[in-house]
């Protein structure tokens, strides 16, 4: 029996990890992919304490950190979660059952689809949703990104240094969210093609993306464009849904939870970025809030 188990291994799981076990509370953290959203991104410069670093190695220094304090760690998906007759929880995940006392829920958010045909028959075929993570694969070849946030343009700026063109697809011109010193510099490379007031409409290709076809919706003209891959980045969900007996949820799907990061089934609390607390989605923020969720396990505890 674990007093806590943490599901989901970002940067609010492993810290929850950290101080649960410096509480000696017998912690075990189930994530399916170590380090999050974290390891989308590039470099963090904005982590306090940190000046710049490689998000790959962040990601080793919070997994090492983890570890070192006793914790365990399952790379691992959750599938099902049950509340036993005692107030415990059954956690389910691979062919194996764990149970603990409390769990903590940091599972994030994942990436937004398009719902478009080809959309999901060339996921990994030249369909993605991590520029930072694929864009390796396509140096020298055409891609688009489709988005109109700072992930998108920030996507489209980092291919545009591996890829030999970039089409970066752009729903609404008023939509733009992206930073105007980043839309500023995507404007001044010459190979990202900037299509404002265009959807993306179908993915097409034989056993990989070929070409896309889109929409301009102003102009009300269209364009088939050949290329490489796709690059999805049209903002992040939270995927809840396995703990719906236990939590309740915002429209948006986000967990809510009271200032000590608890839901409303006792024994049951909330941390990072599928949490409602705010609406600002940055690490610090989920390693904060993971902080707050641990004590408050503890706590949780100790007044059993
Ligand atoms: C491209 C990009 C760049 C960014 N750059 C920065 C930056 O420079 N500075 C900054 O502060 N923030 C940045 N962020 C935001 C930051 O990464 C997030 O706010 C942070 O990672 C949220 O942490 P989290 O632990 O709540 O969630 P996540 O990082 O999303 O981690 C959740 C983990 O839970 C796992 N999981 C989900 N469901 C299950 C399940 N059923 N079973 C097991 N595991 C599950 C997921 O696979 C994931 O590994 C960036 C984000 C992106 C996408």
């Amino acid at each position: 029996m674990y007093d806590t188990i943490i599901i989901g291994s970002g940067p609010a799981g492993m810290t929850a990890g950290m101080y649960a076990s410096r509480r000696e509370m017998k912690t075990l953290i189930i994530g399916k992919e170590p380090g999050g959203q974290m390891v989308w991104a590039h470099e963090i410069e904005n982590y306090p304490g940190v000046k710049r670093i490689s998000a790959f190695e962040l990601v080793q220094i919070f997994r090492e950190q983890v570890l070192s304090f006793g914790v365990e760690m399952k790379d691992a998906e959750v599938k099902k979660v049950e509340k036993t007759e005692t107030g415990s929880f059954k956690v389910y995940y691979d062919n194996e059952m764990a149970e603990a006392r409390t769990i903590i829920i940091s599972i994030g958010l994942s990436p937004r689809r398009l719902a478009i045909k080809g959309e999901e028959e060339f996921n990994g075929k030249g369909v993605s949703y991590c520029a930072n993570c694929d864009g390796p694969f396509f140096r020298g070849k055409k891609v688009a990104v489709v988005g109109s946030g700072n992930s998108a343009f920030d996507a489209a700026e980092v291919l545009s240094k591996i890829a030999s063109e970039v089409y970066l697809l752009v729903r609404n011109e008023d939509s733009i969210r992206a930073f105007d010193s980043l839309v500023a510099e995507i404007k001044k490379r010459s190979n990202i093609h900037l299509r404002l007031n265009t959807v993306i409409e179908e993915i097409a290709g034989e056993n990989k993306v070929e070409r896309i076809n889109c929409a301009n919706i102003k102009e009300n003209t269209k364009e088939v464009i050949d290329l490489d891959g796709v690059f999805v980045e049209i903002g992040r969900i939270a995927s809840a849904d396995l703990f719906a007996d236990f939590v309740e949820r915002t429209e948006a799907g986000r967990i809510i939870v009271d200032n000590q990061c608890a839901t409303k089934t006792p024994g049951v609390f909330a941390a990072g970025d599928v949490t409602d607390l705010s609406e600002f989605k940055q690490i610090s923020i989920a390693t904060g809030q993971a902080t707050i969720a641990a004590l408050s396990a503890y706590k949780y505890l100790q007044g059993k």
